[in-house]
């Protein structure tokens, strides 16, 4: 029977030890507080906005905003990035990306002390991802998906683990995860040639593309864990992902979309943001 992989499980789960840190922190003298960066008043950076402010509050982490024009030149990105750098009271920094400016985004990370960095965009944090070593933390989007297959006890250990798409914030980090955690990884992209035979072959298959409906049946095979990443927002207001549901084998574990990885997307967040404030 087809199993459901749902984020509130893994939250219900992981949200009271991570709760109980920050009432330590706080009592401490040291109230985790995590710096959000936002540019102008994109739809999709309001929603994930709200998602981060209704987390952190179940957490007890405090947030503090950071509204920029939304055509703010590189000079004010790196001065907001050093102000937070130099304010010992906040512990982490997320950026809404993408930017629509790249020479901008890369300001703000040149900018931002890697150890705030709660989301992978810093030399560091990529150092880390990359060599297991350096200061910082990975995308947390890419993070949730092993904090997900965790909480199920889906292990990786000799695995085979197919990615579908390879961003930066995305498949690339979840790729190297992967392969820390000993899983054989396949990388896909727009050209890869045989997609349906990679996605096949999988384990566990990871899909973070952006095209609603592109892991069809030929992808799929009895027993797989699938992880849709993909969030697409539909003109009657009801969210889909990158695997089309009505194709799914009866036998697999897989994530809804909605109500998959999306919410543990900002438990990793929360968590990166006590790990600074502890001082990791
Ligand atoms: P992105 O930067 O646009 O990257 C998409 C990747 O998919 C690229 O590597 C691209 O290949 C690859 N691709 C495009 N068409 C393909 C095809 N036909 N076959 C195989 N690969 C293909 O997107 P992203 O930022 O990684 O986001 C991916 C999805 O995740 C989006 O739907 C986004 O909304 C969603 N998302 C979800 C969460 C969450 O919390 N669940 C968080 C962030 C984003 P090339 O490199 O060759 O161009």
């Amino acid at each position: 029977m087809k199993m459901e992989l749902r984020g509130r499980e893994v939250i219900a789960a992981r949200l009271p030890a991570l709760a109980e840190r920050a009432r330590l922190l706080t009592e401490a003298g040291r109230r985790p507080t995590l710096a959000l960066v936002r540019l102008g008043e994109k739809p999709d950076d309001l929603a994930y906005e709200r998602q981060i402010l209704r987390r952190a509050e179940a957490v007890g982490i405090q947030v503090r905003a950071y509204v920029l024009p939304v055509d703010a030149p590189a000079g004010l990105l790196t001065e907001t990035a050093r102000q937070i750098s130099d304010d010992p009271t906040i512990h982490g920094c997320l950026l809404f990306r993408p930017l629509g400016d790249p020479v901008a985004e890369a300001a703000f990370a040149a900018e931002l002390a890697p150890e705030k960095d709660v989301d992978g965009m810093t030399r560091g944090s990529l150092a880390r991802i990359y060599a297991g070593s350096g200061t910082g933390f990975a995308p947390c989007t890419a993070e949730a998906v092993f904090e997900l297959l965790d909480h199920y006890e889906i292990p990786l250990e000799g695995a085979n683990v197919t990615l579908v798409g390879r961003s930066l914030v995305i498949g690339r980090p979840a790729a190297l995860l992967a392969m820390h955690r000993n899983a054989t990884v396949t990388v896909c992209h727009s050209r890869s040639r045989d997609l349906a035979a990679a996605c096949r072959r999988a384990d566990i298959l990871i899909v973070a593309v952006g095209r609603r409906g592109l892991i069809q049946a030929d992808c799929l095979q009895g027993g797989q864990v699938i992880i849709d990443v993909g969030i697409h927002v539909l003109e009657d207001g009801s969210i889909t992902g990158d695997v089309d549901p009505a194709v799914l084998p009866d036998d697999c574990r897989v994530t809804p979309v909605p109500g998959g990885l999306g919410p543990v997307t900002t438990l990793s967040l929360a968590r990166h943001v006590i790990e600074a404030a502890e001082g990791r």
